[in-house]
């Protein structure tokens, strides 16, 4: 065994969707240090770490997320890692959410896994550090009020990691997923906005966590580090929970 050093990624390349924001570019940041040349997929790249390529795309439009795709593997050199992150919230229950939400909410936060990682596919072959890795959510393992959609949603995206990770364990290929607790990102910042005493809602969210504070994004950032090192071959189709301790309650 060879010690981690600041250079685990070097010379692999990484295409993180929802790249352009929260735990999204808090990841990228955690893989350019590592030495990890990366592109990020956005519907608004702009706020993407410097040094990503920024290619403006959204995940529901096969066309382009093929087009997006292979931008990325020509500008990086081809594409070793695929962060599927690009996802979107949904309140409401099953009584207040409509067939259009549904399509929606499962088109953003579902299909475009299996759409970005179909593109990829071909990249992903050539590579000998293959993997991809899903960023799901304790809303799916946990009975949340008001998240029947999105929790469908994440439960979906872990249940296609692991046979994700059964189809292609033998061709060299791993499928990981994150599964974070709420995190400190813009997306919460959002919600927070909405609430007549933000400052208030905050401090109740953070008590609600077991461990009295949000999820910082770089620390989701970290586990989806560990599982696309090329350092870690042996781990696949592992649901990797960072939500200090709110699934153990
Ligand atoms: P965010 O809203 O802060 O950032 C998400 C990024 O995804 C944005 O840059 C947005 O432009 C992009 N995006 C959204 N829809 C897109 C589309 N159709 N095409 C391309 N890009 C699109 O969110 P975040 O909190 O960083 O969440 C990232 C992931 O983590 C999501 O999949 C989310 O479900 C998941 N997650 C978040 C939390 C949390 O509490 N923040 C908890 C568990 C899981």
């Amino acid at each position: 065994m060879t010690a981690a050093t600041d250079a685990e990624f070097a010379g692999l390349t990484a295409l993180i969707t929802g790249g352009g924001a929260g735990i999204g570019a808090a990841t990228i940041r955690a893989l350019q240090a590592r030495g990890a040349a990366t592109a990020a997929l956005d519907l608004d790249p702009s706020d993407a770490p410097e040094g990503a390529i920024r290619i403006q795309v959204d995940v529901t439009d096969t066309a382009a997320v093929q087009a997006a795709v292979d931008r990325a593997a020509e500008e990086l050199g081809g594409i070793d890692i695929v962060i599927n992150n690009a996802g979107i919230g949904a309140q409401g229950q099953v009584e207040t959410n409509d067939d259009a939400e549904w399509h929606r909410v499962l088109d953003v936060n579902v299909v475009s896994v299996a759409r970005v990682t179909s593109a990829a596919l071909p990249h992903l072959r050539r590579s000998e550090a293959a993997v991809v890795v899903n960023t799901a959510s304790i809303a799916s393992m946990l009975g949340l009020p008001d998240r029947v959609l999105y929790g469908a949603s994440k439960g979906a995206v872990q249940a296609m990691t692991l046979a994700m990770a059964a189809d292609w364990v033998a061709k060299g290929i791993r499928v990981n997923a994150v599964v974070p607790g709420t995190a400190n990102t813009p997306w919460i910042g959002r919600l927070m906005e909405k609430a007549e005493d933000p400052a208030a809602e905050r401090a109740a969210l953070n008590a609600r966590q077991p461990h009295g504070r949000l999820v910082e994004p770089e620390e989701v950032a970290e586990a989806h580090c560990y599982l696309a090192s090329p350092r870690n071959r042996s781990t696949t189709g592992v649901l990797l929970p960072i939500d200090g301790g709110m699934t153990t309650l």
